[in-house]
Parts: C-alpha cells; sequence; structure tokens
C-alpha cells in the first residue's frame, strides 16, 4: 500500500524518477547501439558493394576526360575522291580496290588495310600469340539489313573475313574514330585464336561438334537430344561466347595501352584505349548498381559525368529496343552488359592491373626440348597508363 509523505505520494518520490533515469539511459543505449549498427552496416556494404561502385564511377569519368569528345572521319567517295586531299577515309563500297595494291587484302577502304598492317604486329610482342600473327584475308566496312546493325560494331570468323560496321563511318552518332580502331583491334585479336576463338571447354556430356566435309563446325549433336540437352547445349554456347569475347575485349585495351605508349603517349591509339577502358567501367557500374538494387541512380550519374544529351538520347533509343519488351527485354540487356563488360573488367582487366594476373591466351609457346607452355598476356602497359596514383586507387577500390 502506498503512503502519502508532505502531499507527495512515495511512488512519485522515488520509484518514477528511478523510472525516467532508467529510461533514458537505455533510451541511449538503444540509440548507440543503432547507430554504431548502422555504421557497421553502412561500413560493410561500403566495403563489398560501395567500393567498386565508387571506383567505376571515378575511372567512367577520368576516362571519358582523357578519351575527349568524339572524331569523326570525313569520308569521301572513293569514285569521286580522286585527288582530293580532305578525306580522313576513302571508301567504295560494295567495290573492292585492287589487293595487290593493298598488300594482298581485300578490302572497300585502305584505311582499313593501313590500320590493320600497324595493329597486329603488336600481338606477338604482347605475348598474344607465338612467332607469326594471323590475319584477314578481307577487312571491310559493310551494311547490316537485321537489328544487329544498330547494336553490333564489328564481326569476324577468325578465318577469312574482319568487317567494321558501316554505320562507323555513315552515321553521324556513330562516326568516331576511336570506335573504329578498338573494334578493328579487338576482331584482329579473334585471330589469334587459343582463349580469343575457342572455347575450350568440352561440350555437355554426350554431345560432339558436327564438321562439313571441308572440316568446318555446322553444328553440334547430342544422343539422346532430349529438351533438358537442347538447353544445356544453349547454355554451353552462351557462356562460350562471354568467355571467347571477355578475354578478346580484355586483350584489347591492353593492345590499345600498348600501341599508345608506342607511340609515345600520344595519338588516336591512346584516345581509344581510355575509351575501351571507360566504356568497361561503365558497364561495370551499370551491372553492380543493379545488383545493389540502385539501378535506378545509374542514368543521372552516367549523364552527369560523362553523357551530353545527344548521347543520352542515342542510349535511350538502343535501351527501348529492349525495354519495349518488358522485363524480360530488359533481362536479356542487363545480361549482356553483365557478361560483355562486368565479367572482363572484375575478371581478368582489374586483377591483371591491381595484381599482375595475367590473361590466359590460350595460346602456346615452345620451350627448350618438347615442352611448350601456355602464353600469358600482362597488362603490363594499361598499367603504366594509369600511373601509380591510379593503380593505387584501384588497389583500394577494389575487395
Ligand atoms: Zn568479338
Amino acid at each position: 500500500m502506498l503512503q502519502k509523505i508532505g502531499g507527495w505520494r512515495l511512488f512519485d518520490v522515488l520509484v518514477r524518477p528511478a523510472q525516467w533515469i532508467y529510461r533514458v539511459i537505455t533510451l541511449r543505449i538503444l540509440l548507440v547501439a543503432i547507430v554504431l549498427f548502422g555504421i557497421y552496416k553502412a561500413d560493410a556494404w561500403f566495403l563489398t558493394s560501395g567500393r567498386p561502385i565508387i571506383r567505376d564511377a571515378v575511372i567512367m569519368w577520368l576516362a571519358d576526360k582523357m578519351a575527349g569528345g568524339n572524331m569523326p572521319l570525313r569520308v569521301c567517295d572513293a569514285q569521286f575522291s580522286e585527288g582530293r586531299e580532305d578525306c580522313d577515309l576513302i571508301y567504295s563500297r560494295s567495290d573492292q580496290f585492287d589487293p595487290g595494291a593493298q598488300w594482298g587484302l581485300v578490302t572497300n577502304s585502305p584505311y582499313l588495310t593501313d590500320w590493320t598492317t600497324k595493329i597486329l604486329a603488336n600481338f606477338t610482342t604482347e605475348n598474344i600469340i607465338w612467332g607469326r600473327v594471323r590475319g584477314p584475308l578481307m577487312v571491310a566496312f559493310i551494311p547490316r539489313y537485321d537489328p544487329s546493325s544498330f547494336h553490333v560494331s564489328g564481326q569476324t570468323d577468325c578465318s577469312s573475313f574482319a568487317t567494321i560496321n558501316e554505320r562507323h563511318i555513315t552515321f553521324e552518332s556513330w562516326n568516331d574514330e576511336k570506335d573504329i580502331i578498338s573494334t578493328l583491334t579487338h576482331e584482329l585479336i579473334h585471330y589469334q585464336l587459343g582463349n580469343f576463338c575457342v572455347d575450350p571447354r568440352p561440350l555437355p556430356e554426350t554431345c560432339v561438334f558436327v564438321n562439313d566435309a571441308s572440316g568446318k563446325r555446322v553444328g553440334v549433336a547430342c544422343k539422346p537430344f532430349t529438351a533438358l540437352k537442347r538447353m544445356e547445349v544453349e547454355q554451353w554456347f552462351m557462356d562460350s561466347s562471354v568467355w571467347v569475347e571477355s578475354h578478346t575485349e580484355s586483350a584489347t585495351i591492353e593492345i590499345l595501352a600498348a600501341m599508345c605508349r608506342r607511340n609515345g603517349g600520344r595519338g588516336i591509339e591512346c584516345r581509344a584505349f581510355w575509351n575501351s577502358l571507360g566504356g568497361m567501367a561503365r558497364g561495370s557500374l551499370y551491372s553492380e548498381l543493379k545488383l545493389a538494387g540502385l539501378g535506378f541512380i545509374y542514368e543521372p550519374i552516367r549523364d552527369v559525368l560523362v553523357y551530353n544529351k545527344a548521347e543520352t538520347v542515342v542510349a535511350d533509343k538502343s535501351f527501348h529496343d529492349y525495354s519495349q519488351y518488358g522485363e524480360e527485354g530488359i533481362a536479356e540487356f542487363d545480361g549482356i552488359v553483365y557478361r560483355y563488360r562486368y565479367i572482363p573488367w572484375n575478371r581478368y582487366v582489374v586483377p591483371g592491373i591491381i595484381s599482375w594476373v595475367p590473361l590466359d591466351t590460350g595460346n602456346r609457346r615452345p620451350m627448350e626440348g618438347r615442352v611448350w607452355v601456355v602464353m600469358g598476356m600482362l597488362f603490363d602497359d594499361t598499367r603504366l597508363m594509369l600511373g601509380p596514383l591510379g593503380r593505387a586507387f584501384l588497389w583500394a577500390m577494389t575487395p
């Protein structure tokens, strides 16, 4: 029973203050605990997901500054350009120049012959292939008549032709010499075989390649060919394309860096290098933000840091080609960026820069006797291009 003391109940004098003190203390402890937990959580997030996001945003921005704006080529029609000296590039469409005057190459633009002969020798010095490099029989600009016209930059079969999408010279928003040089370098690297042309991993069990009479691969046969087997084979081909393209695109960056340094650290090769590096970091940033559930901030970041208005409109239009099919189309687009940008950047290029991890070329070099060693391509020129500060930044920001 409670007693009254001078008008105050004992409860008010003793118990209530004690209760308040107790409440305030527990509230403080709770608040501190929440803040500490928040910092811990944010820290853990920053260390694993946040760091690469900031890393790639900074690299994207820096590379864009180093690459500079578009470098459009003045294109002249071969039929009318005789004697003209204000053309950067002469183009003869479906007609061809005399291969006898083009180092044996079939081409519709001597510009491509010149660059092909300049690029090829680098593949030996950069440890992509041992001995003689392999080159195409034909290198040409071609128009494409399907939707790939808007997305595919170049194509090759690793044995006879290398083509560059004609849009690179006939379409204003595509006309940028940096892109032409890096696309041509990429296609020519495919020719060096190894991991740049075929996936060495075996087909799904019970499946074999089918060749035609000339030995060219024409398909795959499995026994029995069930629906599940078909899915496995489709997955194998998708992984195989990622394998080949990731190796090729990573090597392209190092070759451009090597060509830039051979030219004294100046010229179009350097700008093509930064353009390719920035493009990879941008794709990686896109994938990382999507994975972290922050996909909606990608476009504002990109538009503030690197894109001008026209580039945003072009990117929107390209994205529409996928997004018009709803979630499924967007997932396809995300998958493409993840496989062809995020994977090569995070699996090969960044480890190559910060930890000297060589790129496995899949090609071999003879040693004494009958011993062969697999050739690894170092990212040594790329490392030098980034400088000590760039390398330290990449190292510190990579989980
Ligand atoms: Zn390719």
